[in-house]
């Protein structure tokens, strides 16, 4: 199956804190005030009204700032003021071809003149650009693509033209991590704004990203040439985002959840593949959902169709691969589901990133399913067009997705923040993701027994070069009587039935946790045209054995009363029962849990 790619031009990490006082005696305030509203808005969100401050100062900026935290306000409402340090013409270099399609549009609606000048840009067009820009209608805003700045001679001169008038009010570079080439964002026409600094003296540059890696920070700040810049940075936690993984459902389980907890409401399934995605899409429809699948394969006017659609009607469903999102800004996504595993933290954060721009409570929920791992790994080794480097970070990626998958414990928004380098104090997530609002219906046991014993089963199917499947060796273990097991007779060897006592979920987490521990690995061996996954000694097996490592894990109780099995397999040991507490109920609508909280909005 096709595993789809796609330049993650907004993806995010974490901010180093640093703050700015550009507000206090401004001149300006007056006037961006007034402007706020022409743009509908009513009060400034985190940190844009301190950079639109720097900005009519004339100061170099640098704006660090989540997917959805509003970056362009902080270069559209300077574009439209008067009083500011700069005057005339403010110049957005911005990657892609729908975005500036997309914002042009949105600021003409306002009233705003607003230009753009790329590949796209006919003929005819081109001409009435110039004739304003060299008349006296001059845009606010000039859009251009990076490649067409960098090859156009006759976009040169207009620059030119402008700059000599004193008309160039700042140059905006939009998604200026795609300078970095560290990310797999580089843009080699990004390279080339370097140069803007020397060929236009003078005119403030400011730079825009939602990556903030420390490496990528260092090459916008230098590859720019930003002199002192004020720099804004701030918390990539989204507050209104609710964070939870569960365990892969099937279709209907998932229409059925949508249905009751987000009626009519717009929301977007990422699914692996494209045939993942038509078909998923289709089962919806045959429960009454408005979904429609999206992907690489369809052509222009399908993806067109079915986009704005999507964005322009409520209560539609967007089933996509990676490929859909790119630039998408609707407010109003309630919901975000990953119905197959993300490829990495960033695009997990980048795609959950969409949900909620609106600063109202939405969704987030990652289906797992442990049998989903292999396939994608040994798809990430057979692809043979991808470097071993690269097969090396994607499988690194992979597993860090999967330890936020089964890290039921640490708050989930800590888990994701951590990935992107910022602190975050479990205290403040207040229940809004699945481990704290789960905490008390969670039990924490001892499995230590059942890895040694299912370490002893394998090594004995080892010794007698007999090949299992995870599946068949959880069946044995289990004590299934079906008949391939009596057949074989697995039901003789020593660890037969050893966890005959285990309900299914904790079933699942021992064996899990076996592959995670390292002590069994899954190996695929290629048999006939079949890849089989068989189960084998991993290297920490031997250590495990020998030093005994208690293991303890959490999980939660399909029926939360019933904590015998938990207790069961306590023994003497150190595990501690963490479900002392009445199991608290999680709560059912998002709504319950918002109902009194006055942090949601952005301030
Ligand atoms: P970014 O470029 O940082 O991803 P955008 O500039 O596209 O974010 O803004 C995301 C959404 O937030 C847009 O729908 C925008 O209208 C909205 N928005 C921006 N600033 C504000 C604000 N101060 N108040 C309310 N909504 C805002
Ligand atoms: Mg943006
Ligand atoms: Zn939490």
């Amino acid at each position: 199956e096709d595993l789809e790619d796609n330049s993650q031009l907004d993806r995010n990490r974490g901010p180093p804190a640093e703050t700015s006082s550009y507000i206090k005696d401004s001149p300006y305030t007056s006037e961006i005030m007034s402007k706020l509203h022409l743009f509908g808005l009513e009060k400034f969100r985190p940190n844009q009204s301190e950079a639109i401050h720097a900005a009519m100062s004339g100061a170099d900026v640098f704006v660090l700032m989540p997917t959805g935290g509003g970056k362009s306000l902080c270069y559209q409402l300077p574009a439209v003021c008067q009083g500011g340090k700069t005057k005339g013409v403010t110049i957005v270099i911005s990657p892609l071809l729908s975005l500036i399609n997309d914002q042009v549009q949105a600021l003409r609606e306002k009233g705003i003149i607003a230009d753009s000048l790329t590949s796209e840009t006919r003929e005819g067009d081109n001409k009435a650009v110039r004739s304003r820009i060299y008349g006296n209608d001059k845009p606010s805003l000039l859009y251009v693509s990076p490649e067409r700045l960098q090859i156009s001679e006759s976009l040169k001169n207009t620059l030119a033209y402008l700059h000599q008038r004193g008309e160039l009010a700042r140059f905006v570079i939009d998604e200026a991590h795609c300078i970095s080439t560290w990310g797999q964002d580089f843009r080699a026409a990004y390279q080339e704004l370097g140069k803007l600094r020397e060929d236009f003296p003078g005119v403030p540059i400011m730079a825009l990203t939602a990556t903030a890696d420390e490496r990528a920070k260092s090459d916008i700040l230098h590859g720019l040439k930003l002199e002192k810049p004020a720099i804004f940075a701030q918390s990539f936690d989204r507050p209104n985002l609710f964070y939870r993984v569960i365990t892969k459902t099937n279709a209907e389980e998932l229409a059925k959840y949508i249905n009751q907890s987000h009626p009519d409401q717009s929301g977007i399934i990422y699914c692996r593949s494209r045939d993942g995605c038509e078909k998923l899409a289709n089962q919806l429809r045959t429960k009454g959902l408005k979904a429609k699948h999206f992907h690489a394969g369809l052509d222009k006017t399908e993806k067109e169709a079915t986009q704005n659609e999507w964005k322009r009607k409520q209560g539609h469903i967007i089933v996509a691969t990676i490929a859909f999102g790119m630039g998408i800004d609707k407010p109003d996504v309630r919901f975000v589901i990953h119905f197959d595993l993300p490829k990495s933290m960033d695009g997990y954060y980048q795609e959950t990133g969409r949900a909620g721009r609106d600063g109202k409570p939405a969704e987030c929920i990652l289906h797992y399913a442990y049998r989903d791992v292999q396939p994608i790994r040994n798809m990430i080794h057979k692809d043979q067009q991808t470097t071993h480097a690269a097969k090396t970070r994607q499988d690194q990626d992979l597993n860090v997705v999967v330890r936020f998958c089964t890290n039921n414990t640490v708050c989930r928004r800590t888990q994701i923040l951590q990935h992107f380098g910022e602190r975050f104090d479990d205290s403040l997530c207040r229940g809004r993701c699945n481990n704290c609002a789960e905490k008390g219906s969670r039990i924490q046991t001892n499995i230590t027994e059942e890895v040694k014993t299912v370490i002893s089963l394998v090594q004995t199917l080892e010794r007698g070069q007999e090949k299992v499947t995870l599946d068949q060796c959880r069946s044995i273990y289990k004590g299934s009587s079906a008949s391939a097991i009596k057949n074989k007779q697995h039901d003789r060897l020593p660890g037969y039935a050893a966890g005959r006592h285990l309900p299914p979920e904790l079933l699942d987490i021992v064996f899990h946790q076996c592959i995670h521990l390292g002590v069994l690995e899954e190996k695929p061996v290629q048999n006939g045209k079949w890849h089989h996954n068989y189960l084998k000694l991993g290297p920490q097996a031997a250590t495990f054995l020998r030093e005994d490592k208690e293991t303890l894990v959490d999980y939660k109780p399909k029926t939360p009363k019933s904590t015998t099995a938990g207790k069961k397999i306590q023994g003497p040991r150190k595990g501690r029962n963490a479900a002392d507490a009445a199991p608290q109920k999680p709560p059912e609508r998002l709504q319950e849990l918002y109902a009194d909280d006055d942090e949601i909005e952005w301030s």
